[in-house]
């Protein structure tokens, strides 16, 4: 399925992730960055997210931030920081989707909130 990644600046063709959640949401996973995102219809706005962003960071002790790797293993509180993008967030929730897959939701300074797969082996 084909999406525009706000991350990677491209449209990219993106695993589904899940169909089933709850809400109707599709997830995505994007090829490049490997964020999960949630299926649009062609948007090319702006998440909102950049309205307190500047605060966000303030909070984040990033002197303990561990790097994002979608193999390891977080609990909400950590710090991690997100190379590809260069930006900083706290672990805000664990979230299992279908298929026992493993994501957290991870609060980020520019990027806002944002799902990534953990514990993938
Ligand atoms: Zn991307």
């Amino acid at each position: 399925m084909r999406q525009y990644c706000s991350v990677c600046k491209d449209h990219l063709e993106m695993t589904v992730v899940s169909d089933t959640s709850e809400d109707g949401v599709i997830w995505l996973k994007c090829p490049r960055c490997k964020g999960i995102l949630p299926y649009m219809e062609d948007v090319e706005g702006e998440e909102d997210a950049a309205s307190g962003a500047e605060d966000a960071l303030d909070e984040i002790d990033i002197s303990r931030a561990v790097p994002y790797d979608p193999s390891r293993d977080y609990e909400v509180g950590d710090v991690v920081h997100h190379r590809g993008w260069d930006d900083y967030g706290v672990v805000i929730e664990k979230v299992t989707l279908p298929g026992n897959r493993q994501t957290i939701r991870v609060r980020f300074s520019e990027h806002g909130v944002i799902q990534l797969i953990v514990g993938e082996s």
